[in-house]
């Protein structure tokens, strides 16, 4: 008798980066296996030790949002499983010992984690008592949890093949690590629009959604999907007539993108003229291509910690003005705006910490890492210094939280043009250094930075969730981070004024500045520069276009008196359409 395929099953997510893309699951790896084991050295071992404790952190994280989830859907004590699991962890023996263990054995902490375990599993193994037996089940279970957490290499575990990754969770140093010819796309449980997974995502063009169920569990590798990175929507087991919806839409959306891409030489300027310039956000130079494909007017945000930290090394002096000399070449006439590391937060630490930092977004980040660490600061300083004598380079310094800051990096950037000079090394004199306005203290005292500096860009990724107060990368408060928030808007129009009276620029390089539903706003709140993903070039463009800057003007006059986040974003969002609505519909 012929098999009865299995029924497509339709998963929801939030979608972080556009696409569709078809092909088998790939789910990360799920059994209770050993983990690679390797040796560390003496000074490695309190970092192994902080990464245990970051891993049962985690765990205990999601084992409370499990708990919560299913309370939430059943009445009985279902969700008593996980509380049974957390207890595990919460044996303060069982992290003693593996930190003896660490200590003992200098092996990696997952490694000797699972030493560890095994022991404990052969010893409740041969307890007769069957009741006590089948609680194997639930050690294996979080010990699993516990290894996946370690975020080991995904390169372990992704194969061979084309596949559509499905996994708990995705790094920012795994997003970029993994063989894009293999991933057709990812989805996972956990992750945010705004975190740096999404953002590297969208700058890769791979299809992705997050925030997905209990897609880990309920999915099989090699089961045949379609990922929906516009909606959000994960299908397994797509009907034949699903799969023919989805191919034509693909189609569609792929002929829409080339009829945008018919506009690229055409200049990012409103019908009534007034210019916006258009570059590009990118975290590799090999992304440049596509740049200048889109026709970007210089890249507006080169985020250097992917090529800094990434490699496990960090790159010398010489490596670094080799890359971005090239920058600057390439990008010629136009300017090519570096930003110093900007480390910490969700991304790479720029060293191994003693200690977990307990809230990173607020702790050793950006700026603060760079100011501490002077020597490797003003290698990077000499650097885009040098690339500087090659074509038009601009540098900017991320997390500025006031002037002193600035003040301390431009006494930096004086030390290092005089170092230069008096070696006769050529870089030019008059490059333009900027501030990143990502925290709400910085646009409150921007008249005072804007003295010290020859432009401003708008980190709204940061300053929306230091306004708001909404971690950016934390799903379940997703719903509150609202770049129309009244507080946000005013803090545009407040750092644009200052930049006004100072006569300075400013730029957006947040994700804000893609966002075809606020560009009507962005462009009326005074913004010179949009920079986006090189992706998102072409429709920008077509918005900008479309927009008459008069108009935004009176809109964004009007935002500036409505209280809530919803009349604003509505208020854009329908002048956008009015504006532009095959747009919307043919890009979301
Ligand atoms: C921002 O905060 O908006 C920004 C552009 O920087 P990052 O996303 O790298 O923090
Ligand atoms: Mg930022």
């Amino acid at each position: 008798m012929a098999k009865t395929p299995p029924e497509e099953r339709v998963f929801h997510g939030t979608p972080v980066s556009r696409g569709i893309a078809f092909g088998p699951v790939h789910v990360a790896a799920r059994g209770f296996s050993a983990p690679d084991v390797y040796e560390i050295t003496l000074d490695q071992i309190p970092l192994e030790k902080a990464r245990l404790t970051a891993a049962f952190d985690e765990t205990r994280r999601q084992l409370t949002e499990l708990k919560d989830r299913i309370d939430a859907v059943a009445d009985g004590d279902e969700g008593l499983v996980f509380e049974a699991h957390g207890m595990v962890l919460d044996d303060p023996g069982l992290q003693r010992k593996v930190e003896k263990a660490i200590d003992e054995r200098k092996q990696n902490a997952e490694f000797c984690f699972y030493a560890v375990m095994q022991t404990f599993l052969e010893a409740m193994r041969r307890i007769v008592d069957p009741y006590l037996r089948e609680r194997t089940i639930d050690i294996e279970d979080v010990s699993q949890r516990v290894l996946k957490n370690f975020q080991a290499d995904m390169d372990a575990v992704v194969p061979d093949h084309q596949h559509l990754l499905v996994a708990y969770d995705i790094t920012p140093s795994d997003t970029v690590s993994i063989d894009r010819s293999k991933l057709l796309g990812f989805v996972t449980e956990g992750g945010s629009v705004n975190s740096h997974t999404a953002i590297l995502a969208r700058a890769l063009g791979i299809p992705a959604i997050v925030g997905l169920g209990n897609a880990v569990l309920e999915t099989t590798t090699l089961a045949p999907a379609i990922l929906d990175g516009y909606t959000g929507k994960f299908i397994v087991y797509p009907s034949g007539e699903t799969t023919a919806y989805y191919q034509s839409l693909d189609a569609k959306k792929k002929e829409a993108r080339q009829a945008l891409e018919q506009l690229r030489d055409q200049e990012s300027t409103t019908v009534d003229g007034h210019h916006i310039t258009l570059s590009a956000n990118i975290e590799f130079i090999h992304e440049l291509g596509l740049v200048h494909e889109n026709r970007a007017e210089g890249v507006g945000l080169f985020r250097t910690e992917f090529f800094l930290l990434e490699a496990g090394k960090a790159p010398s002096e010489k490596e670094q003005t080799e890359v971005y000399s090239e920058l600057a070449k390439r990008t010629s006439p136009h300017i090519s705006i570096i930003r110093t590391l900007d480390s910490g937060g969700d991304k790479l630490s720029a060293e191994p910490l003693t200690e977990p930092e307990p809230n990173p977004f607020l702790g050793w980040r950006g700026i603060r890492v760079s100011l501490d660490r002077p020597d490797f600061f003003k290698e990077q300083l000499r650097s885009i210094l040098r690339a500087s004598a090659h074509g038009k380079v601009g540098m900017m310094f991320p997390f500025i939280s006031g002037v002193s800051e600035i003040r301390a990096c431009q006494s930096l950037v004086r030390e290092c043009m005089a170092a230069l000079k008096e070696a006769g090394t050529p870089f030019d004199p008059d490059i333009q250094v900027g501030a990143m306005i990502e925290i709400p203290s910085a646009v409150l005292v921007a008249d005072e930075i804007a003295k010290e500096v020859d432009f401003f860009s708008i980190g709204t990724n940061d300053l929306i969730q230091y306004t708001v107060a909404v971690d950016r990368i934390n799903n379940r408060v997703a719903k509150l981070y609202r770049s129309s928030h009244p507080s946000v808007v005013r803090m545009i129009k407040m750092t644009t004024d200052a930049a006004k009276r100072a006569g300075i620029w400013t730029g957006v390089c947040g994700e804000l500045a893609a966002d075809l539903s606020m560009t009507p706003l962005l462009v009326g709140l005074g913004v010179d520069e949009l920079s986006v993903g090189p992706r998102e070039l072409a429709p920008v463009r077509k918005a900008l276009l479309s927009l008459d800057f008069s108009e935004c003007q009176k809109l964004a006059e009007k935002a500036l008196t409505l209280a809530t986040s919803a009349e604003i974003y509505d208020l854009s969002r329908s002048s956008a359409k009015s504006a532009y609505s095959d747009l919307i519909e043919d890009w979301e």
